[in-house]
């Protein structure tokens, strides 16, 4: 069972959607969640482009999800700062902050479970002129291993969640799908 930061994320906007894109449905890119984040950064921060370098990773999660079903986690960071240990995720809007945040600190634990601590974050939002900086703690070690596998056990079953009815519905990319008998 593999599990990305992009399912850490939308597990924190709405199961649903999180449920649906684990299991392959995909709609036209116009979510708030999917926006090209590294795109908008490449473009609000031109000079950092030689400092910071893209990495991939990947660990094993033990214990496994109650499926009994081994999980793998995977994270692709765009923009690295190796020399000052510092992660650099760009949003477009704070809407969904809080799923932004857990996004940013499971890239932070799974530097660590690959034996790079002490690193940080910084979210930048930079079309609002905001940002948040961010350290992984033990409390958020141990949340972050209870959702990876709720997230595993949600994407494992068969019913997809229900729709959340909230104002964040109409920038999701799901959101005709959701409503379509509502219209
Ligand atoms: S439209 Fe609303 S209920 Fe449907 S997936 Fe998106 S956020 Fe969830």
């Amino acid at each position: 069972m593999n599990i990305n930061a992009t399912l850490v994320n939308l597990y924190h906007v709405c199961k649903r959607e999180c449920w649906l894109h684990a299991n392959g449905v995909r709609m036209e890119h116009t979510s708030e969640v999917v926006y090209d984040g590294k795109l908008l950064h490449e473009i609000s921060y031109p000079q950092r482009a030689e400092k910071h370098t893209e990495i991939e990773l990947s660990a094993r999660l033990s214990p496994k999800s109650k499926n009994g079903k081994e999980i793998t986690l995977y994270g692709k960071i765009d923009f690295y700062d190796a020399r000052n240990k510092i992660i650099h995720e760009t949003k477009r809007s704070d809407k969904v902050e809080n799923a932004h945040e857990w996004q940013v600190k499971y890239y932070l634990w799974l530097l660590k479970l690959n034996g790079i601590d002490h690193v940080s974050a910084i979210l930048e939002y930079p079309l609002i002129r905001h940002t948040s900086h961010l350290d992984l703690r033990e409390t958020d070690e141990q949340y972050l291993e209870e959702v990876v596998i709720k997230v595993a056990e949600l994407k494992d079953g068969e019913e997809c969640p229900p729709v959340i009815h909230t104002k964040i519905c109409k920038s999701c990319s799901y959101y005709e799908l959701c409503y379509v008998d509502e219209e």
